[in-house]
């Protein structure tokens, strides 16, 4: 999974960069991903860290990119000011476009706003 390594290794600059701190865990086992799913899950990752770095004000993020047993999973989150409810409404092109991807590989993007904002991102497995 070399592009998304290539990924992570960017957001460790972006988020050093923003002086914040943060933790990136990522599961041994990232092997096997089809190359169209890892494009996805690596533009996503660039997103969701990229809107931490520029709209959440907050002091800590943290990354989670895990294999599942049916698929893969990135959890972005943040201690920050939190998202709107309504997200659909929102002006930008990136949670769209993240929307739009993901709709390619049948994953799923939840937004939750809770003590920051958490994305939670998910692929199933089309093997399996
Ligand atoms: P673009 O991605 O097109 O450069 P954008 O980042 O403003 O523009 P989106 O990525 O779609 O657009 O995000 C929409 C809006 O959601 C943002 O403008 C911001 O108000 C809010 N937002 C997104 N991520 C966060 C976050 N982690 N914390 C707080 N607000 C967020
Ligand atoms: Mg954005």
């Amino acid at each position: 999974a070399a592009k998304l390594q290539e990924e992570v290794s960017h957001i460790r600059q972006l988020l050093k960069a923003a002086d914040m701190e943060f933790t990136i865990e990522t599961s041994q086992e990232m092997n096997d991903i089809p190359l169209l799913v890892e494009n996805v899950l690596s533009m996503c990752l660039k997103e969701a860290v990229t809107n931490v770095v520029k709209h959440s004000q907050a002091t800590f993020c943290k990354v989670a990119i895990q294999q599942l047993p049916n698929g893969w999973q990135i959890v972005v989150e943040d201690n920050g000011r939190g998202i709107g409810q309504d997200t659909a409404s929102l002006g930008g092109h990136g949670l769209k476009g993240m929307r739009e991807r993901l709709e390619f590989v049948n994953g799923s993007l939840k937004v939750e706003s809770k003590a920051g904002t958490e994305i939670c991102i998910r692929v199933p497995n089309p093997v399996q």
